[in-house]
């Protein structure tokens, strides 16, 4: 059996794990990033992580082990470079690739930490079984990875697939990119979130008024939960979120026609309360001649995907 080291770094927690050429998790650990403490920091911390999964009993043949590491943000491959990392302050043009080949002995593969996902749900997640995927995460943005005929895109720049910002709405919210009416400006978990506390504060009712009235800021989860409960206004952003993921789903039906489509991230907890709207809108906005629509799916590795990937990815040598 063919095992490898996936390490996930994030901004408040560092995962790691091995893993087995068909996704099986031997070993797992977490530790905090401890990122205000700044880069130097962060890689002697997953050094240590890495050097803690080679003393685990699983890891008899760790001599020939491969390492996969994932970090958020904007990545150069092959120059084995993190340029930026809008979790990790301080991140500006760091060689992790150099660092943790010089600490641990080992060839590293670096990747950002969506493609790692998207890896890690195509091979023993939800997109078990297909060629061709796209997955959606739904966070504080909407990121996005693209598995196609079994292999990751990545694109001429290495940019590739980033449909959270593809325009649902002409002229509409801003974006933190500087687009208006991005996908990522109206059915991120923050931008879901952000819109029920506009409309509250125009004088809309709902029960979620007594959260802003306590000073406190309302998240995705309290609006999916006052869905549930059929509160008007949180079921009509929902139905909104819902409606722009659908666009999103349409869009890349007719870019790349993946068998399916995978949502992940904080919001996707929301399961089929998600899944079951997108997918009806999907069905409705589809026109038969296409063919079958994408099916919508939900992720199903959590907050694992990220190191299962990066081990795939090590073992794959991609
Ligand atoms: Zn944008």
């Amino acid at each position: 059996m063919k095992v490898a080291i996936g390490i996930d770094v994030g901004g408040t927690a560092i995962k790691g794990g091995l893993v087995s050429s068909k996704g099986a998790v031997l070993e797992k650990d977490t530790i905090p990033t401890q990122a205000e403490r700044g880069v130097k920091h962060v890689i002697e911390r997953t050094v240590s992580l890495i050097q803690a999964l080679e003393k685990t009993e699983s890891a008899d043949s760790v001599n020939a082990m491969a390492l996969g590491v994932g970090v958020p943000g904007f990545i150069r491959r092959r120059q084995g470079l993190v340029v930026s990392s809008p979790n990790l302050e301080g991140w500006v043009d760091v060689p992790v690739v150099a660092m943790l080949e010089k600490a641990t002995n080992r060839q590293v593969i670096l990747d950002n930490d969506a493609n790692n996902a998207a890896l890690g749900e195509y091979v023993c997640g939800a997109g078990q079984g297909v060629r061709s995927m796209v997955m959606l995460t739904l966070g504080t943005g909407v990121g996005s990875g693209l598995i196609l005929d079994g292999k990751l895109w990545r694109g001429a720049n290495e940019c590739g697939g980033e449909l959270g910002h593809t325009i649902v709405q002409p002229d509409g919210r801003r974006c933190g990119c500087g687009q208006s009416g991005c996908l990522e400006a109206y059915a991120s978990a923050e931008s879901t979130a952000r819109r029920t506390e506009e409309l509250i504060r125009q004088g809309e009712a709902s029960v979620l008024k007594g959260v802003l009235d306590r000073g406190e800021a309302i998240t995705a989860k309290m609006v999916v939960d006052a869905a549930r409960t059929e509160d008007a206004l949180a079921c009509r952003i929902w139905e909104d979120t819902c409606r722009y993921l659908a666009l999103a789903c349409i869009n890349v039906q007719h870019t790349l026609n993946p068998e399916c489509i995978v949502f992940a991230g904080g919001m996707s907890t929301a399961g089929d309360f998600l899944r079951e709207p997108v997918a009806r809108t999907v069905r409705k906005l589809h026109a038969e001649r296409f063919g079958m629509p994408p099916e919508v799916r939900i992720a199903e590795l959590g907050s694992d995907a990220g190191f299962i990937g990066a081990a795939l990815s090590a073992l794959r040598g991609e």
